[in-house]
């Protein structure tokens, strides 16, 4: 096994920017799983799979091929031979796959990818069930989270800078219906590993976090 650091959480917490912030100062690879399940989703979606059809589902999962290539520091997802990267963030997307990653068969599917590559370097990989299921050993765990309105609030503000309006209820709304299902799914739901470290991020900067966790990694 190479070195490997766990984060979990929530949507919208920041576990991607703080992934890719100590992955740059650590020299460890970043391992985004959240971008695996949205090429998943892509994919059934385009095949017009009914999602809430687990024998469907499972069947259409063996015909997805889901590799992951580097460019620089970015993850690129190849489905079937195509980057699908561009198609990974739609507001639909993102909904969706809360629902899609709730079933089995994708579960294992991905996980078994994700064993093979926390095998392969030393990274830092978040998700929902990295500590829990994907990563137990992992050197270092952190559940990273922060209020539902404080996510949303960054959010919406992300969204402005882009010159996207939307409403910042809506998006709060969003972000708790994914958490729930997230939280409350059979399999492999989001949880605290018992041995993960708590950061809230509500009262924190991101440069404040990325100190943190670079400092729990060197402890
Ligand atoms: O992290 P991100 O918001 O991109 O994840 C999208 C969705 O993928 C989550 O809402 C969750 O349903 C699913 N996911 C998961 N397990 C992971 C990573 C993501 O179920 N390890």
């Amino acid at each position: 096994m190479g070195y490997n650091v766990a984060i979990d959480g929530p949507a919208g917490a920041g576990k991607s920017t703080i992934a890719r912030a100590v992955a740059g100062r650590l020299g460890l690879i970043y391992v985004d799983t959240g971008a695996m399940y949205r090429a998943i989703t892509v994919f059934l979606l385009r095949k017009h799979v009914d999602l809430s059809d687990e024998k469907a589902v499972a069947a259409q999962c063996n015909e997805a091929d889901i590799t992951i290539r580097y460019q620089g520091n970015q993850q690129v997802v190849i489905l079937n031979g195509e980057n699908v990267n561009p198609f990974l963030r739609t507001e639909e997307v993102s909904r969706l796959t809360s629902v899609v990653s709730a079933q089995s068969a994708v579960r294992e599917k991905l996980r078994s990818l994700q064993i093979r590559l926390a095998a392969e370097s030393d990274c830092i990989m978040d998700g929902r069930d990295i500590g829990t299921c994907v990563l137990p050993h992992a050197d270092v765990k952190i559940y990273l989270t922060a209020s539902s309105a404080v996510r949303a609030k960054r959010r919406y503000e992300e969204q402005a800078a882009r010159g996207i309006v939307c409403d910042l209820k809506q998006i709060q709304a969003d972000i708790e219906e994914r958490d729930y299902r997230d939280m409350h799914r059979e399999v492999a739901p989001l949880v605290q590993a018992s041995d993960a470290v708590l950061v809230d991020t509500s009262e924190m900067t991101i440069e404040e976090v990325t100190e943190h966790i670079i400092s729990l990694c060197r402890r």
